[in-house]
């Protein structure tokens, strides 16, 4: 019989929220808790828990047919995978950080100036939309402490009530990207596998409608 391999946070911003719509869903979960596996008792899923950032590539792989990642991931790992539906939960924005005390106007504001960003693919790309010639500076954490060491003039980083970079004497001045959690798929699934996607997102789709 066919299961079908879901990657999920293992633990994080995702993690509760992606295991709270499989409950909904009505599949059951066997958990060992701080397992890496983990089977369903009544639907063919077989859960794989895992860091998000890996997830997207794992899931090009084939290693998991599917994946449930922040759309700021998939987006800057520019894997070639499937974005099968967009889940309504984790929202957040990624947005440039600057001095709270920057009267700053707009992008343009950035030129010759240099970021500190986890997502220079994204920052990249909007600023070359823009025409805006910066340095961008790939740090994988604490981006908002980068003003104040004095390693780069603004940050890029995400964002959802603001209170992060208010504690590092910055403000929310752009918004790059709005983000939520994705359901994300294997490109060239079996038509079995692609079977159980579909009963999964049929599942899923009277979740969201139940909440409307
Ligand atoms: P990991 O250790 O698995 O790499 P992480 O530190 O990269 O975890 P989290 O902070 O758990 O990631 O965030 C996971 C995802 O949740 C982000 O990529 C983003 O899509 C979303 N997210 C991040 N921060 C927030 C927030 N404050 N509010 C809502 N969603 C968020
Ligand atoms: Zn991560």
């Amino acid at each position: 019989m066919n299961v079908l391999k879901i990657a999920i946070q293992k633990s994080g911003r995702l993690s509760e929220d992606s295991l709270k719509l499989i409950k909904e869903c009505g599949i059951k979960l066997n958990n060992g808790k701080g397992k890496l596996k983990a089977t369903a008792d009544n639907f063919p899923l077989e859960f794989l828990f895992l860091r998000d950032d890996d997830i997207p590539g794992y899931v090009e792989d084939g290693v998991a047919d599917l994946g449930i990642v922040g759309e700021n991931v998939l987006v800057e790992k520019e894997n070639d995978v499937e974005l099968v539906k967009k889940l309504g939960f984790s929202k957040c924005r990624l947005s440039i950080g600057v001095d709270r005390n920057w009267d700053y106007k707009n992008i343009h504001e950035l030129e010759g100036k240099s970021i500190a960003t986890s997502y220079p693919k994204i920052l990249g790309n909007y600023l070359k939309g823009k025409k805006v010639n910066a340095e961008i500076h790939e740090i994988s954490g604490s981006v908002e402490i980068a003003p104040s060491i004095g390693l780069a003039e603004a940050v890029c980083d995400i964002v959802s009530s603001g209170s992060t970079l208010l504690s590092n004497g910055l403000k929310e001045a752009d918004v790059i990207m709005r983000s939520e959690a994705v359901l994300i798929a294997q490109n060239a699934l079996s038509a079995d596998k692609r079977n159980i996607l579909n009963q999964l997102i049929f599942r899923i789709n009277a979740v969201q409608e139940g909440k409307q």
